[in-house]
């Protein structure tokens, strides 16, 4: 508990450094300044990683430390520490979460700086941030009232002067510092009232010894104002660490990497690293130790979903769909509306292959939005029919669920098969019905939202469970569908959001994962372009001949937050604009947002799916699943205030039928690089996935949503966007190891065997099995 807490101050602390600039530092050693950053992109949810075994992975991770002690010495209280003592060592574990030795020695410097290096005083300008001078102390005073109270003192070269304050343990520093000496001073320079200053500096009393000449790189810790004003700052806190360094020797921190790796990918040992990280001698020194940590990182996390996966298709116990049957047989056959593409063909395989194992299956099935999703979703039912099993289909949203509904039972009109819908809305005596019929086994099909997953609905025998769009279905709504089954059903999780191969690999690892990389025959690419606000006019007569054509029109507007009052607003002149150049009776437009009661939107949706309204006006709540064939114009209003994923989604909504579509993007004139660049991107390609890369170079992992919330992707030192390639490596391995010695108990893989067993602690996170 106290390592997830540390993760979480670490990653408190990386932003405030992202915050002040520290990564920008030129002198710092680091090439590592990069790899923080996919923290600040962290976003909103798109994404849920999903299934339990996910979160008991992570769990047992973040439980146990993420580089976890390997000896008794690293797991000494860090209050035996030379130097620490009770009182220091309280406020380490308040302030930092380092609790014993193997804390300290696992909190790792943010940058290293030249020692020898001093800089004048003179040289300091606005463009200054951190920086190291020398010289004498003087003018030490408490001035300042109340909240305004302060201790200010001047520093003096031989190039001018420089005032330090501090606002925090006056009494106790100016006891310590001493007017007239000369001193080493560390911090970032501020101005005040235009005059620069250093708050809270970390100082050094500048002895002839220091000053010997030799050159090497001091590191500096992440520390906070706290222990800044109780002489534990970023130096102080590299003492204690140097002292640590002295009590241990490479038996403590044994390798765990297989010597072929090493030398393969020339990485220096696990010792060697540790120490290198904190005390390089230069900046290759540096550079080979993080290098090392990094893909141990990746290389621990790859193995450990490779081995879930593994135990999964090992000792899982599922239930087993044997026969293709009648049910399958007569849809294909006769009731396939169309011939499947070839992808779908294949996902279908895949499927059928592991449903007959008598392995549970756990899938996770991506393809770009309009790819045919669901007709696998429904043939996949059938089989499941077909060995006398139910199953069930939930949507993330009850215009999803409808549609659902509507089309299956349509398209199964002429077959022996129960489907039932339940939704929030479901009446009672309709859902007690429903509920009778789940017992007695007479429903086959059970289509909803997450009210089909509710603690109340029993099913007699599930075979099962598939998650539409399953971004917004949280992990514990999933994991719930586990226990709808003596057995646990399969799981098919289904969503559009393209993830990069490398990113699915991290965050869903223990999945198998299909891909339906096909669109169906006879799909007009869909034209996209960004016009400025002053083409309005020819934007709306160009809809205007499209819906003369009989065509349908989606007008898209922000709004980021539901409650955002501004976007609100603005949604509602955009409804009077729209209104006013398409007035009733000759055009009928919808509306659909967020505020609305579900009824309302349902209504107005249905309204519009049905044709009844030439215009849907909306906000990103159609953005999921929504399919009106006949839509096939959508504009965007101030689509710079969207990311690259989510124009996609709702570009996706248009370009489902025959007929030409277009998808406009409308800014006002003066968008920023970033904005310009995303609308570049989205009018030159339509894939999702080269798109998603694209996103994903441009902001990090954030958008994958939930990946951030279950940790998956909080790595220590990697960042899975600019340590894509060593990613990729770290996988292969892991994955070969896996392959050929899944028990680990070859001679040369004891060394991670017996890592991940120190690692997994108590907690068995081969439960699955
Ligand atoms: P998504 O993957 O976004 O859920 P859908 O399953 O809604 O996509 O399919 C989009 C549209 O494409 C639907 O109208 C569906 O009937 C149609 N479709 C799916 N597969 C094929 C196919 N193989 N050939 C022709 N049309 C198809
Ligand atoms: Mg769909």
């Amino acid at each position: 508990m106290k390592s997830g807490k540390l993760m979480l101050a670490c990653s408190k602390l990386r932003w405030l450094f992202i915050g002040c600039g520290l990564f920008q530092d030129k002198e710092s050693v680091g090439k590592n300044k990069t790899n923080s950053m996919h923290f600040y992109f962290f976003g909103h949810l798109l994404f849920n990683v999903s299934l339990m075994t996910v979160l008991q992975w992570n769990s047992t991770f973040v439980q146990n430390g993420i580089i976890p002690a390997n000896s008794d010495i690293l797991k000494s209280p860090i209050e035996y520490l030379k130097g620490v003592g009770p009182q220091r060592a309280d406020l380490l574990k308040k302030e930092l979460n380092i609790f014993t030795f193997n804390d300290l020695l696992n909190h790792f410097p943010y940058r290293h700086i030249d020692k020898t290096k001093v800089s004048l005083i003179k040289d300091i300008d606005s463009s200054t941030d951190y920086i190291q001078v020398a010289g004498s102390l003087h003018n030490i005073d408490i001035i300042g009232m109340k909240r305004g109270r302060r201790m200010v003192a001047t520093l003096r070269d031989k190039t001018g002067t420089i005032e330090l304050a501090w606002f925090q343990g006056l009494s106790w520093i100016q006891k310590s510092l001493q007017p007239g000496q000369q001193y080493l001073v560390f911090g970032k320079v501020s101005f005040f009232q235009g005059q620069p200053q250093i708050v809270h500096p970390e100082m050094e009393l500048l002895t002839t010894e220091k000053k010997d000449g030799k050159s090497f790189l001091e590191p500096i810790y992440p520390t906070t104002e706290k222990l800044r004003s109780k002489a534990l700052g970023g130096r102080q806190i590299a003492k204690l660490t140097e002292g640590l360094m002295k009590l241990i020797s490479e038996k403590d921190i044994p390798e765990n990497l297989p010597d072929d790796i090493l030398k393969t990918l020339t990485l220096i040992n696990r010792y060697k690293a540790f120490s290198q990280i904190h005390f390089p001698a230069n900046a290759q020194e540096y550079d080979e130790a993080v290098k090392r940590l990094k893909f141990e990182e990746l290389f621990i996390a790859q193995l450990r979903m490779a081995r879930l996966r593994s135990q999964r298709h090992r000792f899982s116990k599922g239930v087993v769909f044997e026969k293709v049957g009648n049910l399958f047989n007569t849809f294909y056959t006769k009731y396939l509306p169309f011939e499947l593409t070839g992808a779908q063909k294949r996902v279908i395989k895949e499927i059928r292959k592991d449903t007959a194992t008598g392995k549970q299956m756990n899938r996770l099935l991506q393809g770009d939005v309009g790819s045919g999703k669901t007709i696998v979703a429904l043939v996949t039912m059938l089989i499941a029919a077909d060995n006398g099993y139910q199953s069930c289909l939930m949507a993330p949203t009850e215009v999803l669920a409808q549609q659902h509904h509507k089309s299956i039972t349509s398209l199964l009109k002429d077959m022996p098969v129960e489907i039932g819908i339940l939704t929030g809305s479901t009446k009672t005596a309709e859902r007690k019905l429903i509920q009778k019929k789940l017992d007695d086994g007479s429903l086959h099909i059970l289509i909803g939202t997450h009210a089909v997953i509710e603690k109340d609905v029993q099913f007699k025998n599930l075979g099962i469970g598939i998650v539409d769009e399953q971004h917004k279905f949280g992990v514990a709504q999933r994991a719930m569908l586990w226990e709808k089954n003596e057995t646990a059903p399969h799981i098919l999780v289904m969503t559009a959001t393209p993830i990069p191969r490398t990113l699915a690999m991290t965050a869903y690892g223990d999945l198998d994962y299909s891909v339906i990389d096909e669109m169906p025959p006879g799909r007009q690419p869909i034209t996209t372009v960004h016009r400025y606000e002053k083409d309005r006019p020819k934007v709306m007569e160009f809809i205007k001949s499209e819906m003369a054509k009989g065509r349908q029109v989606y007008i898209i507007f922000p709004l980021i937050e539901e409650s955002d009052k501004m976007d609100y607003e603005n949604l509602m002149k955009g409804y009077e604009n729209v209104k006013a150049w398409f007035p009733e009776p000759k055009y009928w437009i919808s509306m659909v947002h967020g505020r609305q009661k579900t009824d309302q939107k349902t209504s107005n949706m249905h309204r519009f799916v049905t044709g009844d309204t030439h215009i849907m006006v909306s906000t990103t709540v159609i953005e999921v699943g929504v399919d009106v064939p006949n839509a096939s114009v959508m504009i965007i209003e101030s689509a710079e205030k969207f990311g690259l994923s989510q124009l996609h989604q709702l570009r996706g909504r248009v370009g489902r039928g025959a007929d030409k579509s277009y998808c406009i993007l409308l800014t006002s004139p003066g968008i920023g690089n970033d904005a310009r660049e995303r609308m570049k991107i989205m009018t030159s390609t339509n894939n999702g996935f080269i798109i998603a890369e694209k996103d994903l170079d441009m902001r990090g992992p954030g958008d994958i949503e939930g990946t951030r919330q279950s940790g998956v992707l909080n790595f220590k030192l990697a960042s899975i966007v600019q340590d894509r390639s060593l990613l990729e490596v770290a996988r292969r391995f892991a994955e070969d190891i896996t392959n050929t010695d899944p028990e680990l108990s070859s001679a040369e893989n004891l060394r991670i065997k017996s890592y991940l067993q120190a690692i997994q602690g108590k907690t068995a996170w081969s439960r699955i099995s």
